[in-house]
């Protein structure tokens, strides 16, 4: 039975999830409203355990599986072990485990530490590092600045774990909206992942950036501010390859990207609708989402 409320990455819709910690071990980025509700812990593996011989028996077939909640790789190394080892023997379709890991957990595990975990099943990691820039960072409550977070990528990849990266623009807001943007396009440059994605910050009542927004005390970029800085963010990543998305349900102009070869070509598209205005290209507010 899943702790609500469960998240998980959208390319983890078909996966069997097993909830191995609850809640998020850091709990206070400034924009996120998450897992408010939950008190961080790591579950006895031995429930987790049974729950995987559960699926062996009532789910045959699943291939994928996803470790949550915000960061199952707090979890101790021997916990991830026992569950990744359980995981391949009571459900030996699996061909890939995926979990959410933030740069302390990361750097926790270390390079030796991610390589047995791969040995042991696990495929991907996805990491948020949201921005390149230290102002942000620090602003928003992330506990580590972009070195860290730049030592954290480059530790997943050596460990030879795919690693998957999210960013997030508006992060900033108005005024820190360029610095943010071109220093988290040199980021994601230089961090090399996998994959990238960047979705639109959007303020979740019962954050510190939703009463920032309110008060006035933070202002958010509009439609065009953010199109403006993933204009900035595609300026900034000459040299990136690999898939890079845009098209999550927050985002206004959805973009499905590989670069280098799209990247001409979808600055081109933005500066278009950034000077017609072009209204029809976006996502209308209504049908936006987290
Ligand atoms: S953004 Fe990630 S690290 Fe920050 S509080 Fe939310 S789940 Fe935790």
């Amino acid at each position: 039975m899943l702790e609500e409320p469960v998240f998980r990455p959208p390319s983890e819709a078909r996966s069997l999830i097993l909830q191995l910690t609850v809640g998020c071990s850091w709990n206070r980025c400034t924009y996120c409203g998450m897992y408010r509700t939950k008190r961080f812990r790591v579950r006895p593996v031995e429930d987790v355990v049974a729950e995987i011989r559960g699926a062996a028996r009532y789910l045959p077939g699943v291939r994928r599986v996803f470790l949550a909640d915000g960061d199952a790789l707090a979890a101790p190394a021997e916990a991830l072990e026992a569950v990744l080892g359980a995981i391949r023997n009571e459900l030996p379709e699996v061909t890939r485990v995926g979990l959410y890991g933030d740069a302390r957990s990361i750097l926790r595990h270390g390079e030796a530490g991610l390589q047995r975990l791969r040995e042991l099943g696990l495929g991907i990691v996805y990491f948020g590092p949201e921005s390149g820039d230290d102002a942000t960072l620090r602003a928003v409550r992330k506990g580590a600045t972009a070195a860290r977070q730049l030592e954290a990528a480059r530790t997943v990849t050596a460990a030879g774990v795919r690693l998957s990266v999210m960013v997030l623009l508006g992060l900033a807001g108005v005024d820190g909206s360029e610095r943010h943007a071109r220093a988290t396009g040199r980021f994601l440059v230089e961090a090399a992942p996998s994959w990238a994605a960047a979705l639109t910050v959007t303020p979740v009542p019962g954050t510190e950036l939703f009463d920032a927004v309110r008060e006035g005390r933070f202002r958010l970029p509009d439609r065009w501010g953010m199109l403006r800085e993933l204009l900035w963010m595609l300026e900034s990543m000459e040299g990136y390859r690999g898939p890079f998305h845009a098209n999550h349900a927050s985002n206004y102009l959805p973009l499905k990207l590989r670069l280098p070869a799209d990247r001409e070509p979808a600055m081109a598209l933005i500066r278009h609708v950034l000077e017609t205005r072009d209204e029809t290209r976006l996502v209308p507010e209504w049908a936006r989402g987290l």
